[in-house]
């Protein structure tokens, strides 16, 4: 079988170069390892609830050429997110915003938190004695004070990295933005949403007409470059393919077989149930930010795409329990730990993917980098302009 692309994954990356490829009148094969096609944004329907099997997906941009073409497969909702803070069963509203500063301190006013804000700041600073911040802990403290640090950042932060603040880098926050409206709204960009029926919708729309192949690995083909033809060559016991052009959404270092060593990655637990109630949070994020719990999050999945009456039609609903846990062999890879080590060997990698022929490396394991879905798209979306 012969392709234009033959194309490793079909997380949002590969999909969307699916998509356009196709409208360019060009022939793909995606394949993936997972048994679903989607990546990180597939959803499992249990009990009529769209569940965000790898994690919840909110999209947010500013970037309007991306908004309408997402929108242009399929539309998507109002939801906004606005998460909830548990703090030892204090509720607080995030981002930090009058609402929480009037929960912590009775405030009522912008000029009466500012106050508050800056006082606790001061006090930070002058503990410093004129040195710079060493760790995360002085420099959380020292952009939004005691009060707001300790019941909403310190403990949360640690569950998240596995470390104590005092040990982790002062660079992880640079800012620590406070608003001072009464607005719960998390993200600052100009739309966000969940598409209409879930995410499988979009990457039904992105893939329709796309050849694709599920639990299918990449490393079970023997593959080599055949410079004269221009082209790749793979092969399984019972499958050839050719292709000019190799889209790759794996993780970079396993291309090369590991050779300068293995990157590390954080990743999460889920622990997902049933509950008998139509509506168990009344929030689809709570954060829990204290170590009573050594779960980070509680996503109640409904909430993401069911609205007022509707949450109660649906009898039941599903929540999950987020763990933030070390890497290990057979885990999902999620986050990329930007310390050194990790950087310099993303570098190595990278400069080896310069050199290889006919191999676009795209997408979050691709590239060993943090992406949100929206900025995903814009890459794919330049790349073919
Ligand atoms: C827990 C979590 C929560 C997130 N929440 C948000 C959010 O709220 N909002 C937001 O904008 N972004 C969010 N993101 C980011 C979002 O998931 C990414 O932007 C998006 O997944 C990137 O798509 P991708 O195609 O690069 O990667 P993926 O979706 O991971 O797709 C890569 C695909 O490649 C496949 N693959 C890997 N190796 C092989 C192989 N050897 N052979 C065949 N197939 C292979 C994988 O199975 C996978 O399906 C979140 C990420 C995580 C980890």
């Amino acid at each position: 079988m012969k392709y234009d692309y033959l194309i490793v994954g079909s997380g949002l990356f590969g999909a969307t170069f699916a998509y356009k490829a196709r409208q360019a009148g060009k022939t793909c094969l995606v394949i993936d390892k997972r048994p679903q096609l989607g990546g990180n944004v597939y959803c499992e329907q249990v009990e009529g609830i769209n569940v965000h099997q790898y994690g919840a997906h909110i999209f947010h941009t500013s970037n309007k050429e991306v908004w309408d073409f997402v929108n242009g497969i399929v539309e998507f909702n109002r939801y906004t997110n606005s998460p909830v803070a548990n703090y030892k069963g204090q509720l607080y509203n995030l981002p930090f915003n009058m609402n929480t500063f009037n929960k912590l301190w009775g405030v009522k006013t912008p000029a009466e938190a500012t106050a508050k804000i800056e006082e606790q700041k001061a006090d930070a600073v002058a503990a410093l004695n004129g040195r710079e911040p060493s760790n995360l802990e002085e420099q959380a403290l020292t952009l939004v004070g005691k009060d707001i640090f300790e019941k909403l950042i310190k403990e949360y932060t640690e569950k998240q990295w596995g470390r104590k603040c005092t040990e982790l880098p002062a660079f992880i926050i640079r800012r620590l933005p406070v608003r001072l409206i009464f607005d719960n709204n998390y993200f600052n960009d100009k739309y966000q949403g969940i598409p209409i029926g879930g995410y499988n919708k979009l990457i039904e729309g992105l893939l329709d007409g796309v050849d694709t192949m599920v639990n299918t690995d990449f490393f079970d083909f023997k593959r080599s470059y055949n410079p004269s033809k221009g082209l790749w060559e793979l092969e399984t016991c019972d499958l050839q393919l050719e292709t000019p052009e190799i889209v790759y959404c794996g993780p970079i270092d396993q291309y090369f077989d590991f050779c300068n060593g293995k990157l590390d990655w954080r990743t999460v637990r889920f622990e997902t149930r049933i509950e008998d109630t139509p509506n168990y949070q009344g929030n689809a994020v709570v954060n829990y930010t204290s170590h009573d719990e050594p779960y980070t999050r509680v996503i109640e999945h409904k909430h993401f795409e069911m609205f007022g009456q509707e949450v109660y039609e649906c009898p039941k609903t599903v929540v999950s329990e987020e763990y933030s846990t070390e890497y290990k062999e057979g885990m999902e890879p999620y986050y990329p730990v930007n310390n050194d080590r990790n950087n310099a060997l993303a570098d190595q990698y990278r400069q080896l993917a310069a050199k290889e022929p006919n191999v676009i490396f795209g997408g979050r394991l691709a590239e060993y980098r943090y992406y949100d879905m929206a900025p995903v798209i814009e890459k794919v979306l330049n790349l073919w302009k």
